[in-house]
């Protein structure tokens, strides 16, 4: 009412106007037209009162409880006896800028009940507010702490962290929610990491091979590939390759590219137990290499590149090797069989005659069986060199037993022989090579060597895992020509010659080998003072 009583002040601009008395015809809308109004000012000056007719001779309401109360919290109520009517009102007074509007009505069964009433109604909405808040403080912080827990979690997930899986939700949906997103993602991140992890195996695995692997999409993009590939695919192509699929390109892969035409439409059906495959041989240079490819059902494909260059190599010289074989064997074979004819065609040839054909012949057997021995002693260093038992050798000891058998040969031609290699010289090998190592280098000095020569054997330096010869000889030594090609096999500097000293051409083709096997390296010089001299090392261990 109070509201109701200001606005029709200030609409109708009763103060200014003098008006207020019009405040009467509110009463008449009033359910209860025995409301008494009064305007008081700020100063406690009453203005204006309904139910007193000379309200400007009332004294000053400030002090009024309900004024004081409206003065503090805006509104103010009271229940007093008015010393103006005698009656006992309920006084309701409301502040506005200007003045306190002030109701008051009979304080009768009727006001007693509505104010009881609205008591009961605040109570019961103060109750029902209580309860709605408690109740929505613990829906919102048990949602609060669910939502909480999903932020920890996006923040762990985002740094790709595997996430507690006993992280616990309150039981609620979002939490059951919450609970079943952090298993799903786990699981995930489990599958993921695994995959990563066979990747990197198999990355791993590519990597450790000696082929070159790639695999290609259907539309020829590079999936995966190691590192040999692109080296092979920059061999091949002989010039800087920059991706994976520049082979396409390249024309050495022509063939598979063809194939992959071929097969890579939608016309071909493939099926996994006869996938189709290529497979061929590029020469690039002094390098040889096999292409392999498969197409999958999916029509993505894999390449394989293999360096069979030592394959290619190996099956060559052994190609030559077998012909050479063919070839030294010919000659002693031939030689034999002519001096035989010989002998059975002419029974009349006189006994010194027949004694000089079977020493002619038996010399020819016997070059047979040198060259059998060695071509067998060779092919077992290359390709069975495990099956030479190793054990300490004393250097020394080999040296002079290659010494002694020697000794009739050595003192015949006058050579003068210096071993400087101390007892105990103990190396890791196998005798019998080591044996042939000196025996051939003795055999070639004595050989090619001449009269009167000097032979040395020294040890010139060791160090923890190797013990450095040197062996010389003061003969005519080798032609720089030949120098380089003294090591293999049947490469003879003088044929003619050689054949007559008995030597098959695999001497030093055996050095070198045997060297080898003993984890060692050999070189070769003609030294300046004129005669050969090889530098080899042989492992301690
Ligand atoms: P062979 O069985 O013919 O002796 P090697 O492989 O032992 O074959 O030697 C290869 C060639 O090197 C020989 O034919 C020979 O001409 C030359 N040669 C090897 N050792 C000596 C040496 N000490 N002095 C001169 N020439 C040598």
């Amino acid at each position: 009412m109070s509201e109701i009583t200001h606005r029709f002040i200030i609409r109708n601009n009763l103060i200014e106007e003098g008006q207020l008395h019009r405040i009467a015809e509110l009463r008449e809308l009033l359910p209860q037209p025995y409301m008494r109004i009064t305007l008081i000012l700020k100063n406690g000056a009453v203005l204006y009162d309904s139910s007193v007719e000379d309200y400007t001779a009332m004294e000053n309401h400030f002090m009024r409880p309900e004024i004081q109360k409206s003065i503090r919290n805006g509104i103010g109520a009271n229940i007093r006896r008015s010393e103006t009517t005698m009656q006992e009102y309920y006084y309701y007074a409301k502040s506005y800028p200007d003045y306190f509007v002030r109701t008051a009505v009979v304080y009768n069964i009727q006001v007693r009940n509505f104010l009881r009433a609205e008591r009961l109604f605040i109570v019961f909405i103060f109750v029902v507010f209580t309860v709605i808040g408690i109740t929505l403080y613990f829906f919102t912080t048990r949602l609060a702490d669910a939502i909480t827990k999903l932020k920890d979690f996006s923040i762990q997930a985002g740094k790709n962290e595997l996430v507690e899986h006993e992280i616990s939700f309150p039981e609620n949906e979002l939490g059951i929610i919450g609970s079943q997103i952090i298993r799903i993602y786990n699981k995930l991140k489990k599958t993921k990491d695994e995959l990563a992890n066979e990747r990197e195996k198999l990355f791993n695995h590519l990597n450790a091979l000696n082929e070159g692997i790639a695999f290609f999409s259907a539309e020829r993009k590079k999936t995966l590939s190691n590192s040999h590939f692109i080296q092979y695919v920059n061999i091949i192509s002989r010039k800087a390759v920059q991706t994976v699929e520049d082979i396409f390109k390249i024309d050495d892969f022509k063939k598979l590219n063809k194939f992959l035409k071929e097969y890579q439409t939608d016309r071909v059906e493939l099926n996994v137990e006869s996938l189709p495959q290529i497979s061929y041989v590029i020469a690039a240079g002094e390098k040889f290499f096999k292409v392999q490819s498969i197409l999958f059902p999916d029509k993505s494909f894999e390449v394989m590149l293999s360096d069979i260059t030592r394959l290619e190599k190996r099956r060559l010289m052994k190609q030559q090797l077998t012909s050479n074989i063919a070839h030294e064997l010919k000659t002693p074979l031939a030689s034999i069989k002519g001096y035989l004819e010989t002998m059975i065609g002419n029974w009349s040839v006189p006994p010194e005659k027949q004694k000089y054909f079977l020493e002619k012949a038996y010399l020819q057997a016997e070059r047979l069986t040198n060259l059998i021995n060695d071509v067998s002693l060779l092919n077992n260093i290359e390709d069975a060199g495990e099956l030479f038992r190793f054990k300490p050798v004393d250097l020394k000891l080999v040296i002079d037993e290659v010494y002694e058998n020697f000794a009739n040969r050595i003192v015949d031609k006058k050579i003068f022989f210096l071993r400087e290699v101390a007892p105990g010289s103990i190396i890791n090998g196998n005798d019998s090579l080591l044996f042939s190592i000196f025996q051939n280098f003795v055999e070639n000095s004595i050989n090619y060597g001449g009269f009167g020569i000097s032979v040395a054997i020294r040890i010139y330096h060791e160090d923890d895992k190797y013990y450095y010869l040197s062996y010389s000889d003061t003969g005519p030594g080798i032609s720089g020509k030949h120098l380089p090609r003294i090591f293999e096999r049947f490469y003879r500097v003088d044929p003619g010659r050689t054949r007559d000293t008995g030597g098959t051409g695999l001497g030093l083709a055996i050095v070198k080998n045997a060297i080898q096997l003993h984890k060692g390296e050999i070189s070769v010089r003609n030294k300046s003072e004129g005669g050969i001299e090889f530098l080899f090392s042989l492992a301690k261990q």
